[in-house]
């Protein structure tokens, strides 16, 4: 006897509902802009860290292992496992109100037109 899909109709809907809620995600103010600088219109994303990230923070990011920051470009296709990573977060000022409860004394978050340096120390 197979096991009926029906006994789990949420688990049915599943990506069709994660895929509009990043589309909601995508359109939220805190989210056109870079969660680490500020910069406007980021282009890339974080997926298992949640935030949207402007092309020089997107650059940091990759230098990071994979495990730390998945970073992909928000043109892309993305699979559902990363779109239910970053739904999960819910954007970057949910991101950042967990992150930046992290961040030790000294630090400051980086402008949008910070150095590489900068942004690396800050972004580690
Ligand atoms: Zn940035």
């Amino acid at each position: 006897m197979s096991v009926s899909m029906e006994n789990n109709p949420l688990e049915l809907g599943r990506p069709v509902t994660s895929k509009r809620k990043f589309k909601d995600l995508l359109l939220q103010k805190d989210n056109q802009c870079c969660a680490d600088c500020n910069a406007a219109q980021p282009k890339w994303a974080s997926a298992n860290i949640g935030v949207f990230l402007c092309f020089k923070c997107y650059n940091v990011h990759r230098s990071l292992d994979d495990h730390i920051s998945r970073v992909l470009p928000l043109g892309d296709e993305w699979s559902d496992d990363d779109i239910d990573a970053m739904v999960e977060v819910g954007g970057n000022s949910s991101a950042n109100s967990i992150y930046e409860s992290y961040i030790p004394e000294g630090y400051a978050k980086p402008s949008p037109d910070a150095s590489q340096e900068e942004r690396t120390k800050f972004i580690r």
